[in-house]
């Protein structure tokens, strides 16, 4: 039925306004009920803190600025941490704060230049043959060690493999919140982080924030945020700090590494700049080859829908969306793919979007640059050909 709004509670907040799925809500005011509102607005009456968040407050406010760890695997640095970087200046510049990078390894020194480069204003660096290949202890270790020393106010780390694990054991050590795959980020006046991250199998996007503990800590997935503009007076001073982890106090040991065998699957598509992605839509595994020929005129990879990935039509390392990868490449084509939230959050970001589908209605269309509403199997063998005849 109509909606009800119980006017004898209703305070005019609008947070219903904000969390309607549907936005069917407005809310207007009257001009006398106007004049109320600005009258409350006026209202100098200071509430006092209650002694909890007085302590609470003067905890807080003995940590400052923004960290980024600089993850990196045999010296090369994950893309995702410049991209951090970038995020971090920004939610520095809000906190009148720096942005510091945590660089941990063995014989990492020169990544500070790199840090640097992408705008830290500071790195922390912790260079021991102890961390030559990453193990949780030691990583977590060292970076708790960090944190209680330097007490930063933020936190950041990729939604990486490395990132997922080191993340979640520092939070639990330092008793602190984490807020994992966000999607977006921001802060308030008193310092608190707002991390977006998709909630209720995407359904809705919820802003978490953790007042009452710090750090504040996210991971957020590579391609997600946008890569730090270059530096043009690059800062240059490394704090170098050692801690005292034996490697014999250590419970792993790496005995072996071995590396996953070149193959088509191993291509990370997270850094590819242009995709060619099937869904449903294709009916078989073998009609990707209509998809394949399209990406190699385009020299682009395939990848797929969950469905696609479900069906074993593409392989799991090629998903796009929630539960697979965010891609944000130059040029990302959908073919006979719905446009699920689950998978829209995975490429809404592509410079742009040209989808393929049959039903005019599909969601896909709403985040398009392009649409083509036709069938696949006549769309995109025309497509290559017209590539082809353009190339000749
Ligand atoms: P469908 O939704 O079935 O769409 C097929 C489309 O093909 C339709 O729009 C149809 O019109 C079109 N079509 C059919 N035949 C033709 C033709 N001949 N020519 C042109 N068009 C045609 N999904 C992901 O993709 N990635 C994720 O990471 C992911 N994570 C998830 C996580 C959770 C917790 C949940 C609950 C779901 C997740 N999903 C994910 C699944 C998601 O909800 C959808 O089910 C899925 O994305 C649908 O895949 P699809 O678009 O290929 O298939």
């Amino acid at each position: 039925g109509e909606p009800q709004i119980n006017t004898a509670k209703c305070i005019g907040c609008k947070k219903c306004v904000k969390a309607c799925p549907g936005e069917a809500l407005e809310i207007f005011f009257t001009p006398e009920e106007l004049a109320i509102l600005k009258e409350l607005g006026a209202d100098t009456t200071v509430v006092e803190p209650t002694p909890e968040e007085k302590a609470i407050a003067e905890r807080n406010a003995q940590y400052k600025n923004v960290w980024v760890l600089v993850e990196q695997t045999e010296g090369i640095v994950a893309e995702v941490s410049w991209e951090l970087l970038g995020e971090g200046r920004k939610l520095a510049n809000k906190r009148g704060s720096e942005v510091c990078a945590l660089i941990i390894g063995a014989g990492v020194r020169n990544i500070c230049a790199d840090a640097f480069h992408y705008g830290a204003d500071k790195c922390y660096l912790i260079d021991n043959p102890v961390f030559k290949e990453y193990r949780t202890e030691p990583y977590f270790r060292a970076c708790c060690d960090m944190i209680h020393k330097h007490k930063p106010e933020i936190v950041l780390m990729g939604a990486t493999g490395l990132g997922r694990d080191l993340a979640g054991a520092v939070a639990t050590e330092l008793q602190t919140g984490l807020t994992a795959d966000c999607t977006e980020l921001d802060i308030d006046p008193k310092g608190n982080l707002m991390q977006t991250r998709p909630a209720f199998g995407g359904n809705i996007m919820a802003t978490i924030m953790c007042d009452k503990f710090r750090p504040q800590m996210s991971t957020v997935r590579p391609k997600v945020m946008q890569l730090a503009p270059i530096s043009e007076n690059p800062k240059s001073e490394i704090i170098e700090e050692t801690v005292d982890i034996p490697a014999t106090s250590i419970m792993t040991k790496v005995l072996e590494i071995i590396r996953e065998k070149k193959g088509s699957s191993d291509i990370d598509i997270s850094s590819t700049e242009f995709i060619v992605a099937g869904g449903r839509g294709m009916m078989s595994k073998e009609n990707f080859s209509i998809l394949n020929e399209l990406a190699d005129e385009l020299g682009a990879v395939v990848a797929g829908s969950r469905m696609a990935v479900d069906a074993g039509w593409v392989s799991h390392t090629r998903q796009v969306g929630q539960t697979g990868k965010t891609v944000r490449p130059v040029v990302y084509i959908a073919v006979g793919i719905s446009g699920a939230i689950q998978h829209m959050v995975g490429m809404q970001d592509s410079d742009m979007i040209i989808a393929v589908n049959k039903d005019k209605d599909a969601p896909i269309f709403e985040v398009a640059n392009y649409g083509i509403v036709g069938d696949l199997f006549e769309v995109v063998p025309a497509m290559t050909k017209k590539i082809r005849e353009a190339k000749a």
